[in-house]
């Protein structure tokens, strides 16, 4: 009797897991473009690293890689 229920169990889980394959709809690509794209690259400023352009500190037209070097090249 117990090996019955064992078999019932496995059966409802793979039929609920066959429904939520079939029913879940496929992941949709929203991005334009894929998260590992290489980013716009800026040289700081003032030691010149390469920092990508979103975490860049911009300053007027120049940019850096960190709030200290911004504060440095402003004075
Ligand atoms: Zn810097």
């Amino acid at each position: 009797m117990k090996f019955l229920v064992v078999i019932l169990a496995l059966a409802l889980g793979y039929a609920l897991w066959r429904h939520q394959r079939r029913s879940a709809p496929p992941p949709v690509q929203r991005r334009t473009s894929p998260p590992a794209a290489p980013q716009d690259m800026v040289a700081c400023a003032r030691c010149g690293v390469h920092v990508p352009r979103s975490e860049a500190l911009a300053l007027g037209t120049r940019h850096y890689c960190c709030a200290e070097h911004q504060r440095q090249d402003a004075h």
